[in-house]
């Protein structure tokens, strides 16, 4: 299969290469601060193969909250819409995503959104199973259905970086503790997020899970869904709205893509009906966007009129 998408992509590779000295690598959590910071990597899935892919597009990085919205789809296949959304709103927020603020003034406590850290660590605490262990083998068997990649898994040393220095995260789940929107001890919860968050994937697997979303969930070799169709348009409403933390409504004026981006530079795209983008460029601005990966989707979507709107 030819794809047509292949022919500027390098150029436009070495175009934002250069945004990459104006962007930081994320060091809150301290084995994110090793990434290499002029990394940029690209990968476009069309259903037939990884048409093209460029730059540093089969190096490993961890998800982050690009989990998120897997956690979501699962945890809405779970227990369905009612359960998940009596726990988190639906409501784009303008502050940063592991901001505390609004979790105070918007009563009752419930966090606006699953894509802001209080959010989905309110939905990761309602992932079905027995034990962290069982939660997070169905979590990992869904990112490889989702990806084909069966090799998946997580990095442990990510995972305990972020466990040992997640105190705001903690406090967020605390709070939600007292006002019951989790239950439960909070350190096996954090102990669960971090795991979600440290699931390692290239580029070609984030284009697959994106051509997923963007196919209602269905795989391209499979004839069934993996996603329910209706939870497919929803994570992919959840995209657009919140999906680039509060640079969300630019990211929708300028690209017009449902995406969701990750601390570590990643950022997955779904073109509804069409192709899954995975981008990877761990200098992030001053949001927590990949600074490249933004730059790239920008160039993409003009290119070949990839906006929804
Ligand atoms: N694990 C990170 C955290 O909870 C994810 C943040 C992100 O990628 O936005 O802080």
């Amino acid at each position: 299969m030819v794809c047509h998408y292949g022919t500027d992509l390098k150029e436009m590779v070495e175009t934002v290469e250069r945004y990459t000295h104006h962007g930081k690598v994320a060091d809150y959590i301290p084995a994110l601060s090793k990434a290499n910071p002029t990394d940029v990597g690209i990968a476009i899935f069309d259903g037939h193969d990884t048409c093209f892919s460029e730059g540093q597009h089969r190096k490993l990085f961890t998800l982050q909250s690009i989990s998120k919205i897997l956690t979501l789809a699962l945890a809405l296949m779970d227990h369905g819409e009612e359960v998940v959304f009596s726990k988190v709103g639906m409501e784009p927020t303008g502050d940063p995503f592991n901001s505390i603020a609004k979790l105070e003034s918007h009563i009752p406590s419930k966090p606006l959104n699953p894509m802001i850290n209080a959010g989905a660590l309110a939905v990761s605490s309602l992932i079905k199973g027995s034990s962290n262990e069982e939660k997070l083998d169905r979590l990992l068997q869904f990112v490889r259905e989702l990806s084909g990649n069966q090799s998946i898994t997580y990095n442990a040393e990510v995972a305990k970086s972020e466990f040992d220095t997640a105190d705001l995260n903690r406090s967020l789940s605390y709070f939600m503790k007292q006002h019951g929107v989790i239950n439960g001890d909070v350190d096996v919860l954090l102990d669960f997020y971090t795991k979600q968050c440290a699931i390692e994937v290239d580029c070609e697997d984030l284009a697959k899970i994106g051509f997923a979303l963007a196919h209602h969930g269905e795989h391209p070799d499979k004839n069934y869904s993996i996603i329910p169709f209706e939870i497919a348009r929803l994570v992919k409403t959840f995209m657009v709205t919140c999906g680039m933390y509060n640079a969300s409504g630019e990211f929708a004026i300028r690209v017009g893509i449902p995406a969701k981006s990750g601390v570590s530079g990643g950022i997955v795209g779904a073109v509804p009906g069409g192709i899954g983008i995975g981008l990877y460029g761990p200098a992030l601005d001053d949001k927590g966007n990949s600074i490249a990966g933004m730059k790239l989707l920008e160039l993409l979507s003009a290119k070949y009129h990839l906006s929804i709107f």
